[in-house]
């Protein structure tokens, strides 16, 4: 299968395009390409081109899977018959609006582009890139994981090596397409008559049938497996972080190679930590006398426990830094810090000799009588 052009070139706009341009960009190139009016060979072909894109960029959720994966993306999350579900409606009034034919909601459109077999073509395919969503906790991230996955997914059959013919029989040629592998239809539409070359129904696009099938796949060539496979989860990956296996989607068909794998990564939240870049941000609290005198605390870490100095004089909401403490960069040498917020706690019950201490403390520090407190003074 060729590769696919970006959507947003093909309606010639770009990322931050409105709804509406996007709707008036489709506008004009469905009226420059609409088969009805334009005859050249390639009209059809850029006219479902034009839709399709449109059918995924007037989507809020396809457009942000769009954005976010390409192609891959929407392959992965939607048939081509879900591509367009949303946008036929919208896609035949704009058309209407053009005096392209009226038409009941929703079926013209859809019905002429997809009535074949998802409107694929014939040929050796690439199968399906897959997505596998895996939670991790938060030290996973910054330590990286091996995890084992195990899934379900297509494989070419290792019996009949995805001919889907049953062991030494033989294939005879369609009778169908005589094997071209492609059947012209002709199909009356709301739009006016479609001409298609299709997909050969009977040999699904091979040119030849099978005498006898494979009795293990049925003679698709295709199997359900469970694969299992382990997969290295490199150290500073975040919450959406996608990792490409290559090679390990959906079995290919008639020969295409397969898809690959993704693993797209949700970092568990943290109890005490939150993360932001490569740091890796905490809140320690300290009494006001560690705050007053200074002290050393243990504080927690990504990989166990670093001691910090708390300097004398130190304030609420100070924040100390612990270098090299944070995640590693992924895609650079280095790591971030730990940023540690400090909180000081103010005493809520005081025994009477703790009173009186900070009674004379106040006093001493010439603080009495001031309306302000006393620790505002330290
Ligand atoms: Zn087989
Ligand atoms: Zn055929």
């Amino acid at each position: 299968m060729a590769t696919k052009r970006d959507y947003y070139e093909i309606l010639g706009v770009n990322k931050n395009s409105s709804s509406d341009d996007i709707k008036s960009a489709y506008r004009k190139l469905a009226m420059q390409y609409h088969p009805d009016r334009n005859k050249a060979p390639d009209a059809e072909e850029k006219f479902k081109e034009i839709s399709e894109a449109y059918a995924v960029l007037s989507d809020q959720n396809k457009r942000q899977q769009y954005d976010q994966f390409g192609h891959s993306g929407i392959d992965m999350r939607y048939s081509q018959e879900d591509i367009f579900r949303g946008a036929a409606p919208d896609i035949e009034d704009i058309l209407r609006g053009f005096g392209f034919g009226g038409g009941g909601r929703g079926g013209g459109i859809f019905d002429t582009f997809f009535s074949e077999g998802g409107g694929r073509r014939e040929g050796p395919r690439r199968g399906s890139d897959m997505l596998y969503e895996l939670a991790i906790e938060f030290e996973e991230a910054a330590s990286g994981k091996k995890v084992d996955l195990e899934f379900p997914r297509t494989e070419t059959c290792d019996v009949c090596h995805g001919s889907g013919a049953k062991p030494g029989t033989s294939t005879k040629t369609c009778p169908a397409c005589r094997g071209t592998g492609q059947v012209n239809r002709t199909q009356n539409t709301p739009f006016g008559r479609f001409m298609t070359t299709s997909t050969c129904g009977t040999c699904r696009g091979a040119g030849n049938v099978i005498d006898a099938p494979c009795t293990t796949c049925h003679g698709s060539g295709i199997v359900q497996k469970k694969r299992k496979l382990e997969v290295k989860i490199p150290p500073g990956v975040d919450s959406g972080s996608r990792l490409r296996v290559s090679s390990e989607g959906e079995a290919g068909q008639k020969g295409g190679p397969p898809g690959d794998l993704y693993v797209e990564l949700y970092v568990k939240p943290h109890k005490i930590f939150t993360r932001h870049e490569n740091d890796v941000v905490m809140e320690a609290t300290i009494s006001f006398t560690q705050a007053a005198l200074g002290d050393e605390i243990l504080v927690p870490t990504l990989d166990g426990k670093a001691s910090m100095k708390i300097p004398f004089g130190t304030q609420n909401g100070q924040v100390f830094r612990l270098r090299g403490k944070g995640f590693p960069s992924l895609h650079m040498s280095g790591k971030g810090d730990e940023l540690v917020k400090i909180k000081v706690e103010v005493p809520t019950k005081l025994t009477e000799r703790q009173k009186q201490l900070l009674k004379e403390f106040a006093e001493i520090s010439g603080e009495k009588g001031r309306k302000k407190g006393i620790f505002g003074f330290l």
